[in-house]
């Protein structure tokens, strides 16, 4: 390198105030990671840290102060002087070595812990960052909960356990003018554990009473772990496990052979056939190792009701982590689950990043389920990392669905995975057959026909509760002029807006522009304008005008946007009187609805013919899991499909010979189309006010690519760029390359150095990302 370019790299890098420990490129996703393997130092001259900023670099610090207890090693949290600003980072390493003039560095401000955060945890972020292109110190920041973010210590928060500490008799003796305390040392007395303040707070009792008590040497304090429960020791359960049938035990006994290495399996049982029973009866043998077990589940799925099961059956603390925690709490769960405290943790998607102190097996129940993966940001697949995990940290990992995703099957099939099938449901009836109904000319009331209404008034005469699944929340699915073809389009995307009821109003569903229902067509002024279809709100005004007598629940983003309001839905549905339940994917996955008999789906057609190609994957499973809601207690259940395409070859396989079928088929397909499980995807995306703009972004990254693709002579293809599907959204127009290879390791070249290529260069104009292993390509 000549001495000029030198010079220039240091000002440049001067400018910045850091320095960068390796250059872009290709290596630098590695160099994320290598630095992590230099170790600890006892008196290390430089300190490599992420910090959380989307540049895919590390920053050199010099280490000042005292040394932290346990020396300087990768994962202690520092604080660090970043622009203006302090921030929180990571050290990932420490050497005697950096690009930039040792006395030119800057000095660390303080470090933040004396021992490093979780070593699996660490792992598993240097892991994801380096899959999906992420920066290391985003990704770290990322996986950490906010309290740890910002630089508060990670200890246990504590609180205060009073027990008695004499005989009732004597206490209450000494207490005969302090009727009040009298009154607390019996409630103390009555918990042979101790009880927390929080408790006796709840009672109407002070502080200061326990205070008083403690002072006269009546109780003793002690303090715990917030999260801590019973100890953790035999008996585990609290209620006998179900004696479980031949086709569980079967699936049981493989999965407890292969307790102490990575196992990965597919649990692929039809709905209702008792996965969860499995789950439990498989964390119960992972606990009596001592072990700890994480379980995965959907957003939708974790529901009070998953969390009650799990709860009824353990002795032992089962810690939940969800959107509805405090940050505080959240904390408090992941120490937990640190320190080995918490045998059993429950979460969605980013509960994958938990440290657990003995892993002993991972567990993702409907591991097909989209909001596994994460769509803006990180773009990660939690199922995915769950898999690398295990494999980590030589656990099981289960994987169960009664509609597997393709990429788990081929897996299955081809071995790779433990394929464990559960075909018969535990209660006695097969989950029901689809009946698809054809809605050729037929003349609809809130999107239904006479045929399907005549079969929602038997099933209600019967005494059964009856599911209306409609995707679409709002009235109707947009609005038109009957004189001359005018569509309410939204001013800001290339979609339609929907109409909505309560209040009147039009909303587009992509950008939330909301605008007044117009009274005459905006384009020739005919007042002929009408309600195109049926959203959620139509349909449920339909059924209160045909079933007067009949309870109609109406359940969508819209009436639920309250999650007490959610649950008291659920409570009185659970009650069983003959109603109609009208909602979205949010009732139709996951609930357990014993009472409902009937089960309608108002148009299956949406993803037969969409552009995407997992449209039809993705539809197939929601139509089975909706399917699944009927019958699934004493009364067999019936499922009628709707659907303008009744012929239409997928959706007959589907219908006729189930999932299995249909999924084995679309494999074909992909193999033959040479698209994923076959191939591997990454999707970079590039959005701009100007449509120009984005183009040109996208075009030229495109050009580059392909010229590195053919010098490398990598087997990658890049395509495009093309417009995204919904080109327009919120004024902005969204542009797309993609990258495909068959071997993941050339993709991986690949798109590491494309995301290098656009960090130096990409405009500001331009805001690119890039998406590995997308779920869908709009
Ligand atoms: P899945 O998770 O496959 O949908 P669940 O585990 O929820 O199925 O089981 C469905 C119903 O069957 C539940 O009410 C469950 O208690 C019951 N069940 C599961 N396994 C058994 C069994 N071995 N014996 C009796 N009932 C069972
Ligand atoms: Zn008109
Ligand atoms: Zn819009």
């Amino acid at each position: 390198m000549s001495l000029a370019a030198t010079d220039k790299r240091r000002t440049s890098r001067r400018k910045a105030q850091h320095s960068s420990r390796s250059d872009y490129g290709g290596q630098l996703v590695d160099s994320q990671g290598d630095a992590a393997r230099d170790g600890a130092s006892a008196n290390p001259r430089v300190l490599h840290v992420a910090i959380p900023t989307p540049l895919r670099r590390l920053f050199d610090y010099r280490p000042v102060g005292p040394a932290p207890a346990q020396g300087w090693q990768p994962g202690l949290r520092v604080k660090v002087p970043f622009g203006r600003r302090q921030l929180v980072g990571i050290v990932v390493g420490a050497s005697d070595e950096s690009d930039w003039p040792l006395d030119q560095l800057k000095p660390i401000a303080a470090h933040l812990d004396d021992a490093p955060l979780p070593e699996d945890w660490q792992w598993l972020c240097r892991f994801t960052a380096r899959y999906y292109q992420h920066s290391l110190g985003d990704t770290l920041h990322h996986a950490l909960p906010g309290p740890l973010r910002q630089g508060r210590p990670l200890e246990a928060r504590t609180r205060e356990r009073w027990e008695l500490a004499t005989t009732l008799d004597s206490a209450q003796s000494r207490l005969a003018r302090a009727p009040r305390q009298r009154e607390l040392i019996a409630l103390v007395a009555q918990h042979r554990q101790g009880v927390v303040t929080s408790a006796i707070t709840a009672q109407g009792f002070t502080r200061a009473q326990l205070q008083a008590l403690l002072d006269k040497q009546l109780v003793t304090r002690t303090e715990e772990p917030v999260t801590a429960g019973e100890p953790w020791q035999a008996p585990l359960t609290a209620e006998p496990s179900l004696s479980l049938n031949r086709e569980q035990s079967t699936a049981l006994a493989a999965l407890h052979e292969g307790l102490d290495r990575f196992h990965p399996c597919l649990l692929h049982g039809v709905t209702g056939s008792g996965k969860t029973e499995v789950y439990l009866q498989l964390i119960e043998g992972v606990l009596g190792h001592g072990r700890q077990a994480l379980v995965l589940v959907p957003e939708i799925g974790l529901t009070p009701q998953t969390l009650a099961r799990f709860r009824k059956r353990f002795r032992v603390p089962v810690v939940a982590l969800h959107s509805g925690l405090t940050d505080l709490e959240r904390l408090d769960a992941w120490e937990a689950a640190r320190s080995g405290r918490a045998p059993i943790v429950i979460g969605t998607r980013s509960a994958i990043f938990t440290p657990l102190a003995r892993p002993g097996v991972i567990i993702v129940d409907e591991e097909h389920d989209g909001s596994f993966k994460q769509q803006d940001g990180l773009r990660y697949h939690a199922r995915d990392l769950a898999i690398a995990r295990a494999h980590h940290e030589s656990i099981p990992i289960l994987l169960g669905s009664a509609t597997p995703s393709l990429e788990s099957l081929a897996q299955a099939r081809s071995g790779r995975y433990r394929h464990l099938r559960l075909t018969q449901r535990a209660s006695r009836h097969a989950p029901a057959k689809l009946e698809l109904v054809d809605l050729r000319g037929r003349l609809r009331q809130g999107g239904l026909i006479p045929p399907v209404i005549d079969a929602i008034r038997q099933a209600l005469a019967a005494e059964g509760q009856v599911l209306v699944f409609i995707n679409r929340r709002g009235f109707a699915p947009t609005l038109g002029c009957h004189e001359c073809g005018w569509i309410a389009e939204c001013r800001h995307c290339d979609s339609r807006m929907t109409l909505h009821r309560h209040p009147p109003r039009l909303v587009c569903h992509h950008c939330e522009h909301q605008a007044p229902q117009p009274d005459a067509c905006p384009a020739c002024g005919s007042a002929d304008l009408r309600p195109l279809g049926a959203g959620t709100e139509r349909t449920e005004e339909t059924l209160s005008t045909l079933f007067p007598d009949t309870p109609v629940y109406r359940i969508d983003r819209d009436s639920t946007r309250r999650k007490e309001a959610f649950d008291a839905l659920l409570t009185d549905i659970r009650r069983g009187t003959p109603s109609l339940l009208v909602g979205t994917q949010m009732l139709a996955k996951g609930h357990h609805l014993p009472h409902v008999t009937l089960v309608v789906v108002v148009n299956a057609d949406a993803g037969l013919y969409a552009s995407d190609f997992r449209a039809l994957e993705q539809s197939a499973q929601l139509l089975i899991q909706v399917a699944g809601r009927a019958g699934r207690a004493e009364r067999p259940g019936r499922v009628l499909v709707q659907t303008l395409h009744p012929d239409d070859p997928n959706l007959r396989l589907l219908a006729d010979s189930g999932y299995d079928a249909l999924a084995y088929q679309l494999l074909e397909e992909r193999r033959l189309a040479a698209l994923p499980p076959f191939r591997h995807l990454a999707l970079a995306r590039f959005e701009a006010a100007s449509e120009s703009d984005a183009n040109d972004a996208a075009g030229a990254a495109g050009e580059v690519m392909r010229a590195w693709l053919v010098e490398r002579e990598l087997p990658v293809h890049c395509l495009g760029p093309v417009p995204a599907p919904m080109e327009r959204r919120q004024n902005r127009y969204h542009i797309q390359l993609m990258l495909s290879g068959e071997r993941r390791s050339a993709l991986h070249e690949a798109s590491a150095w494309l995301a290098g290529w656009l960090e130096s260069n990409a405009t500001r104009k331009v805001r690119w990302s890039l998406d590995i292993d997308p779920m869908t390509l709009s």
